[in-house]
């Protein structure tokens, strides 16, 4: 079965920068301009019923070049809601993704990162990679500080790293800060900012 995925092993100069619980039209838009002006792309793991009354929005994202993960329809704890109805989350939202973006998603991450064998399992039967990351510690969806997220922050800062930070629900105006700081100082570096599924596609093997 397969494992969450927190970084990938790669030669590559790589890092996937991604973004839980929107699309939310002010900070959605936000974090892809701030990609789309230093020529990288972000990935988006949106929650269903979000898709569902932005779709026109999530297709301008997709067709930016960035990437939309499956984030379930309606964001419960996976492992507390039986087997069928955890499949009926993510089927919804993955038929919402086709319908808004023309394309299915190959990238998930489970609300909360709950997530349990029969979690992976689901997952594996849409032909998800289960996308975990490295900076779990950031809590910028609790407004910790913008020196606080990004503290959390750089210790990852590694090719082939996966980082999370929060696009949706509430005031994300911290974590845009973050961003903007994060974004300048990784292409100063030379580093390239790659969507989660071609990041897996410069595995090592
Ligand atoms: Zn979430």
């Amino acid at each position: 079965m397969s494992e969450m995925i927190h970084a990938v092993p790669t030669a590559s100069k790589a890092i996937a920068v991604t973004f839980d619980d929107g699309p939310n039209a002010e900070y959605t838009r936000k974090t892809a301009d701030m990609f789309n002006a230093v020529g990288g792309k972000a990935t988006f793991f949106m929650i269903g019923e979000k898709i569902e009354a932005h779709p026109d929005f999530v297709r301008d994202i997709h067709d930016e070049g960035h990437e939309i993960g499956n984030h379930s329809y309606s964001h419960p704890f996976l492992t507390r809601i039986s087997g069928d109805e955890a499949f009926a989350e993510l089927a919804r939202t993955d038929k919402l993704i086709e319908q808004a973006t023309g394309i299915r998603t190959a990238v998930f991450r489970a609300p909360y990162l709950d997530s349990n064998d029969e979690t992976l399992a689901i997952a594996d039967r849409f032909g998800y990679s289960s996308i975990g990351a490295l900076n779990l510690d950031t809590r910028d969806w609790e407004m910790p500080g913008t020196d606080h997220i990004l503290a959390q922050t750089w210790d990852h800062v590694r090719g082939g790293a996966i980082l999370l930070f929060h696009d949706g629900s509430g005031d994300r105006s911290q974590t845009m800060e973050a961003i903007r700081i994060l974004l300048d100082k990784l292409t100063s570096e030379g580093y390239e900012l790659v969507t989660v599924s071609e990041l897996l596609s410069r595995r090592s093997r």
